[in-house]
Formats: structure tokens, sequence, C-alpha cells
């Protein structure tokens, strides 16, 4: 590819609305841009990088014995309607009519479609196990999209989905469609973990995430330094301390906390650190028949942090959880949210499993700027269940009993997950076993974010100069630099040779024959990320050589003129 005959698009100014380096230098090298919140045009650039990752998926999917389909974007609701999550997906469920009033969603996702598919497609058990994929644009009306195509709401998903007699073989499948995934995040270069997930809208009992590290993340992953242990932190468990609870001091008292709303503020007035006060959360119990929720009260330790999705986990309470909100409270408790404790409280209370061994501790009143002090479970609460309810911390041991655990930040790739019978009951998707019974199948369903995990590769491979390719992805392999070609035939013919020879060579190469600065150009190159770097200039011609440079290290090195093909050739592995 010529400069001169292509879209390069770069910018030379960090665009204001890129907070993430990914963001940032999509946008700079010209890869996307934004059309509306969430939703963006791939320039040339991008584009060709989001090929050579979709090639890398769908070459590991088939290699793993997967069939590509394409499934429809625009989905009946009628489906989704059937297997009940018309109601409970939420507003990131994008829902329209159609001119005749019929109700559709965009896809955000295709067990529904698929399954449907599934229970008119396969009759018979000997057509089992099938696994069946797609790369698709996906829509979700994501409450906050941000960071580029990290968080888009519409974005290029890699769906797959397998159907089974019996759990064994989902088991065999899941664990295929497990390094199939390890394979594909490997060639595309990037730094990763598999680790165990919560299974969230999507539903079944056993899932994985696999998260590339980076420091820019959304998520939190624990690990163990003694183990294989790995979870999202919303599923990692937190193990009950083996100390014991002190013995209760003097009676509790009631102290004044005028103005203290939170945790620190009512422990610095009282003159206790945050891990010496409790912190009270009211949340919702699950919805009753009639519509009408109770109450329950969460207790932790007032320098830890409630896990929501452990919580939203426990028998009775709402889930996803819920908060209540603070007329609620005030009209159940009779103070403001700040000042909310166990004694007194007329409803559920379930602590956590530290917050258990706390004791001779202060909590809120349930009355506004009171806070009580010399507290102890047992002795002035009984009703109280324990529970895992927090979330783990850096130091903890791990819940395998093996190692201690440490947290870094992730950016989820891609998760797998065994749905078991969820939506095969739900739709009638069964089959006929060897007994002539019609029996539901076990299902299973994979998902790589493929325009998020590009973003992702760039967030591990950028300096300040720009992006940094692995050669899988690299949108041209090698980018030929000719300085001032109008004014010497011998720059010209140098570089018109290597650029056919190369092309001949079926090297994806991008001659830069706009007659730039060689400043720019070599900005724009190392911007872009292009991993080899070549420049002909009447200087080193003069000495028969080409100039190298290899964009990763910054390693330079001079070509012999005639040599120079064949040389870089081998660099690229051929
Ligand atoms: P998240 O927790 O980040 O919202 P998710 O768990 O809801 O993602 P899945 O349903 O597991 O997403 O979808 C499969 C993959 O699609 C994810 O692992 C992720 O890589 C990608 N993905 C999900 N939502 C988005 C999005 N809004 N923008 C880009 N990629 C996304
Ligand atoms: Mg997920």
């Amino acid at each position: 590819m010529r400069s001169s005959q292509y879209l390069l698009s770069t910018l030379k100014e960090n665009p204001v609305e890129a907070s993430l380096a990914s963001h940032r230098l999509m946008l700079r090298a010209g890869m996307i841009r934004q059309v509306a919140s969430g939703i963006y045009t791939w320039l040339p650039t991008g584009m060709k990088v989001l090929a050579k990752a979709i090639n890398i998926v769908r070459e590991e999917m088939n290699r793993a014995g997967a069939l590509e389909i394409a499934m429809p974007m625009v989905q009946p609701a009628e489906l989704w309607k059937e297997s009940g999550r018309y109601t409970k997906y939420g507003p990131e469920l994008c829902r329209f009519k159609d001119r005749k009033e019929g109700e559709f969603a965009l896809g955000p996702t295709h067990e529904e479609v698929v399954t449907d598919m599934a229970r008119r497609e396969i009759k018979s058990s000997r057509q089992l196990p099938l696994c069946v994929y797609q790369i698709q644009n996906k829509f979700r009306d994501e409450i906050r999209p941000r960071f580029g195509v990290m968080r888009g709401r519409e974005f290029l998903m890699k769906d797959a989905y397998s159907f089974h007699m019996d759990h064994q073989s989902l088991e065999k499948t899941y664990q295929d469609m497990y390094d199939a995934y390890s394979r594909v995040f490997t060639r595309m270069g990037l730094e990763f973990r598999p680790v165990e997930a919560d299974t969230g809208s999507i539903g079944g009992n056993h899932s994985h995430e696999f998260q590339a590290l980076a420091d820019a993340g959304e998520d939190i992953i624990a690990w163990s330094d003694g183990s294989m242990y790995a979870a999202n932190i919303e599923m990692a468990e937190a193990l009950a301390p083996s100390v014991a609870r002190e013995t209760p001091k003097e009676a509790y008292t009631k102290e004044p906390t005028p103005g203290c709303h939170t945790v620190d503020e009512a422990a610095a007035k009282l003159g206790l650190e945050a891990k010496q006060v409790l912190k009270s959360l009211v949340v919702r119990g699950e919805e009753k028949e009639d519509g009408t929720h109770s109450l329950v009260m969460l207790c932790l330790c007032g320098n830890q942090e409630l896990n929501e999705i452990k919580a939203g986990k426990i028998q009775g309470l709402s889930s996803p959880l819920e908060f209540a909100d603070e007329e609620e409270i005030r009209k159940f408790t009779g103070a403001n949210p700040g000042s909310l404790g166990p004694i007194g409280f007329k409803g559920r209370i379930i602590i956590d499993r530290t917050a258990d061994k706390m004791s001779n501790f202060a909590c809120g009143a349930n009355e506004d700027g009171f806070h009580l002090i010399n507290v102890n479970w047992d002795r002035d609460i009984q009703d109280y269940e324990v529970a895992d309810l927090r979330n783990v911390e850096d130091g903890d041991p791990s819940p395998d009993g093996k190692g201690t655990l440490h947290l870094r930040r992730g950016i989820e790739v891609g998760q797998v997950f065994m749905l078991g019978k969820k939506y095969s009951e739900a739709m009638g998707a069964t089959v006929t076993d060897e007994k002539g019974q019609s029996v539901a199948m076990e299902m299973g369903c994979y998902g790589i974010g493929v325009t998020r995990a590009i973003a992702a590769v760039i967030e591990q491979n950028h300096d300040d100069r720009g992006i940094i390719w692995p050669d899988a992805l690299a949108p041209f392999q090698v980018v030929i630099i000719a300085i001032k070609p109008t004014k010497s035939a011998r720059v010209h013919d140098a570089a018109e040779n290597l650029y056919k020879e190369l092309l001949q060579a079926g090297v994806d190469v991008l001659y830069d024959d706009r007659d730039e600065r060689p400043g720019v150009m070599f900005a724009d190159a190392e911007l872009i990320g292009i991993p080899h770097i070549v420049t002909i200039g009447d200087k080193g011609l003069e000495q028969g050589c080409i100039e190298y440079k290899l964009r990763k290290t910054g390693e330079r090195e001079n070509l012999p003129e005639n040599e120079a093909a064949a040389v870089i050739l081998k660099k690229l592995g051929r």
C-alpha cells in the first residue's frame, strides 16, 4: 500500500476526550472514529488490525471444531419472553417496534436465537455434541460507554454455543474452548489469566473469564502466590479469620456524633480506627408476590468493602442486589443512612465473617447524630446470621488454603460459561435419548470481545510515541520511508524496488511515498506501531545501505541495499 493512496488519518494532538492510552492511540493512529457515544467507525488502519484479530479467532474456533454460522442482530422479543430474560435483562437490551408494532430487540448476546435454532435443527442425540459460532456486532445500551471500544455500545463479539446430551460432553467442549481461548489470546500477544468468574445475566453454574492484565482494567482479580487459584474479586471467597473475639468490656453507651455520615467521620469523632466501627448497609430482600420487599441489614468491618455479587447470591436477598433508598430507610429505622446499626433494627441482620470477630465496636444508634460504643455480638445483638459479604484484600489467605491472595487489575477479553439446561428447558430444546425419552440439552456459551481485545493489546503494548504491535496484529508488517524521492532518482528507485520485492513476497508493506519531512513520516510509522521500519535516503545509499529499525526495541541496523529484502523477510520469519 502506498501512503499517497491510503487514508492514514493520524492525529498530531492528543484528543481531549480520551483518558486511556488505548483510546487515545486508536484515535491518533487513525484506527477508529466515534460516530455516537459508544459507537464507532473503523477506518482502514483499524480495520486491517480487526481483520487480523478476526482471522485468529476464526482459525482457532475452526480448529476446535466449532462451525461458523450467522444469526441476525435483530431478534424477536418473543424469544426473549420465552427464556424469561425480556423483563430481566434491563435497559441494556435495546427494544424497539417495527412498522407492524411487532416487538424486537438488538442482540446483546444470542442464547435465545441459538436455542431456537437448536430446537428446530437438532432432533436426535446422534447429532450431538454440536458447537456453533459467529463473529458479529452486538448492541448493549451500556449505562456508561467509555474508553473507546473498550466499553462500547456496539462492539464486535465472537460468540459460540454448544449443545450436549450430558454434562460430561459439555465439560469436554468447555475445556476445548478454554484451550482455544488460551491460543487466541497468546497469538494476539496478550498477557492474560483465566480466572473463576460470576455468571451474571447470562446465567449457568460454572464460568471462567480471560483477563488481560493491565492497570487500566475495570476488573480486579485475586490470585494466590501458593497455588493456581485465581478469581474475579466478584467471586473470591474471604475466609473467616482464625482469631477469637476479645472479651466484652463495660456495657455499651450512646455518644453524640453530629454531622458524621461515614465510617471515617464517625471513627474520627469517636477517636477510633475505621476497623473498630461497624459499617451497616440496608438492602432490599427479594420481591414478594405482592410486589413489596423486606429490608435487610448487612454489617461489615468499617475498613472493608461490601461485595454486591456475593451478597446478591444469599437466599432471600434481591438479586442483583438492590440498596434501599433513603426514604425507605428512614421509614423503617427512624434514622438516616449515616447513623444505622444492628441494635434495634427490626429486620434480618447478616454480618460478614470478619465483622463477626469484632468486639467492643462502635456502630450507628439508629438515631441521627448518635453512635453506640462498646457494642458486642451476642451480648447486645442475638439475632444475626454470618456470611461471606466482603471483597477479599491483598494479603488475605487463599480460599483453597494454599498461599496468600494478591490483587491485580484486568480487562475481561473473554468468558466461557457452562449454562446447563437454563435455556434448553425454558425454550423446550430437547432431543430423544437412546431410551426414546425426550431430554433437554446441556448447553455452554463462549464469548470473546474482539474489539475490546484489540484495545487491551494496545494497553499492554505502547510507549509515549505510539502503539507497538505484535507482528500477528500489526496493520502493516513493514513500512518503507523514502526521504525526498522526488529530489533523488536513486532514493526513488531503491524504494520502489524494495516495495515491489516485499509485495511480491506477500509482505503487508506500507510505502510512505508522501514526500513529507522525514520526521513526520517517522512519527506516523511509530504512532501506528508498524513493527519493522525501513528508511531509504541518499546518505545511506551512498554507502550502499538502507537503515532498518525495530519498533519494539528501537534497535537500528544498516542493511546492504542489495540484501535488504532478504534480511527483512528473515526478520519476519520467512
Ligand atoms: P462486562 O462485565 O465488561 O460488562 P460482560 O461480562 O457483560 O462484560 P459477556 O456477556 O461476558 O460480557 O460478553 C463476552 C465478551 O464481550 C466480554 O468478555 C467482553 O470482552 C466483551 N464485551 C462485553 N461488553 C462489552 C462492551 N460494552 N464493549 C466491548 N466489549 C464488550
Ligand atoms: Mg463476561
